[in-house]
């Protein structure tokens, strides 16, 4: 038997969501044509419809870096063991989950190889050499790639062995600055996500335990899916000098002194396809944020006597008019499919808005619009349609937006006291906040004893002063977001 046939069927029909939203969740990543397993263990083929939206991703994303004054680069795939082996936190953090090349064809090779699980031990030492003086600083770079990190457990798109990120790499000559680059890449993708994914999150700093291996500190994005389970969603991190000083990153300062650079890292993955499906996705299956979406609009045209003729040229005309204002528009016109089942497969993979055209509107002069957020319909007026069509995408990406919140909103408690954290907990997923006293000990306990963890502690922390700690009592220093997370 050969490995293929070890991947399960496609599915025909989508898990209800209330039933088991994990396996709903796969149901509609496979069957939308998002993604699906391949021979090899723990790793995704991203299909051209996934792949569309990730490219749709990368485009908001890359245009919101240049904008804040970076550019893109590419370092290689490899990185020798020792210099990977020079930040010790650092191979802590990522050695148990390294994959490594020891033999080149038939040789084995003197220094064994790790593929990279991320760059910064692979730039630092081209920013050692690239980097004499002030007048280098700052260095702006951007790297999209792939990455890989060997995972026990994986699930398409949320955690593969393999997959494809952002990392940002910046050199600065003050510690201000670098603070203020890890928190203005925060921002860019806090915008991002809430803009174009019509996604709203919480932005924060983690806590030391979960901070990025070598980082002085590390800021988050968190996202609430449809199952009330926290996703990260990007992290940004404000190396200090740790990397300078392994790799002798160093600069003739201002005053002619020599001076370590101050470092930041930054990352979103293909992960946020999946957080994206999580968030907006219905019984139906997929819902697209019009601004991600490959197909805004699907033009159904309805097969009623002699329609090549009628309808058809009609349904051209108007593919046409839309695609020349930029609309991401799709003509289904295939005889092979009848109206009824591509309804069903569009509103499956998501598709924002459906135009139907039939002789009947055409006697009329209309069309029949089909929201797919609210699967309202409605019929419009052939006279200013392309104007109208992008108003409803416009407004379809706000709903989206609007309705997450307002889910976030449902599942957002506040707790002071232990019991009630934990009955929260016990019965409703969602953010919780409460006041912690900033140890370690009391985060693990309450993961150990509630499975949630703190995501992360606002940016505005509303002050904690004369609170106690929702674990032990001690006085708090801060009120943190916890939840049960992916
Ligand atoms: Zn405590």
């Amino acid at each position: 038997m050969s490995k293929e046939t070890d991947i399960p069927e496609l599915p025909k029909e989508i898990t209800p969501q209330s039933q088991d939203f994990g396996r709903w969740y796969i149901d509609v990543v496979r069957r939308a044509e998002l993604a699906d397993y391949s021979p090899v263990k723990g790793c995704m083929v991203i299909r051209p419809y996934g792949y569309a939206i990730w490219e749709l991703m990368q485009q908001g994303l890359d245009r919101r870096f240049k904008a804040t004054g970076h550019v893109n680069a590419y370092f290689p795939l490899f990185i020798p063991q020792s210099l990977l082996m020079k930040e010790a936190e650092h191979v802590e953090g990522f050695a148990p989950q390294v994959a490594w090349v020891t033999r080149g064809g038939t040789e084995e090779l003197e220094e064994p190889l790790v593929v990279r699980p991320t760059s910064e031990t692979i730039i630092g030492p081209m920013y050692a050499k690239w980097i004499q003086s002030w007048r280098d600083l700052p260095i702006l770079i951007n790297q999209w790639a792939n990455v890989v990190r060997w995972e026990k457990v994986t699930r398409l798109f949320l955690r593969t062995t393999e997959f494809l990120w952002q990392e940002g790499h910046t050199a600065h000559e003050t510690a201000e600055e670098a603070q203020e680059e890890t928190l203005r890449m925060l921002g860019v993708y806090k915008d991002f996500a809430e803009n174009d994914l019509a996604m709203p999150v919480l932005d924060g700093r983690k806590t030391d335990s979960e901070k990025f291996a070598g980082a002085e500190r590390t800021y988050s994005i968190e996202a609430l899916m449809g199952d009330g389970r926290a996703l990260q969603a990007g992290t940004s991190h404000n190396l200090g000098q740790n990397f300078a000083k392994v790799y002798d990153i160093t600069f003739q300062g201002r005053d002619k002194s020599l001076q370590y650079i101050w470092g930041t890292s930054w990352g979103v993955t293909t992960r946020l396809i999946g957080a994206v499906v999580m968030v907006h996705g219905d019984e139906g299956g997929l819902i697209l944020p019009p601004t991600i979406a490959p197909y805004q609009v699907v033009i159904v045209p309805i097969p009623r006597g002699n329609w090549r003729e009628t309808v058809l040229p009609r349904a051209q005309a108007i593919r046409d008019e839309l695609a020349g204002r930029g609309v991401r528009v799709m003509l289904d016109d295939r005889d092979s499919q009848t109206p009824g089942w591509k309804f069903n497969e569009w509103e499956l993979r998501g598709v924002p808005l459906r135009l139907e055209i039939g002789p009947k509107d055409i006697e009329k002069s209309q069309v029949v619009l089909a929201r797919r957020d609210t699967r309202e319909k409605a019929s419009a007026p052939m006279e200013g349609l392309a104007a109208h069509v992008e108003r409803l995408l416009a407004t379809i990406q706000r709903t989206l937006f609007d309705r997450a919140l307002k889910f976030r909103e449902e599942h957002t408690a506040t707790a002071d006291g232990y019991d009630e954290f934990k009955t929260i907990m016990d019965g409703r997923p969602g953010f919780v906040i409460s006041p912690w006293c900033g140890s370690a000990a009391c985060e693990a306990e309450i993961k150990a004893e509630t499975q949630a963890t703190i995501r992360n502690i606002p940016l505005d922390s509303p002050p904690a002063d004369g609170k106690a700690c929702l674990k032990c009592g001690a006085p708090a220093t801060a009120h943190a977001w916890f939840a049960k997370a992916y």
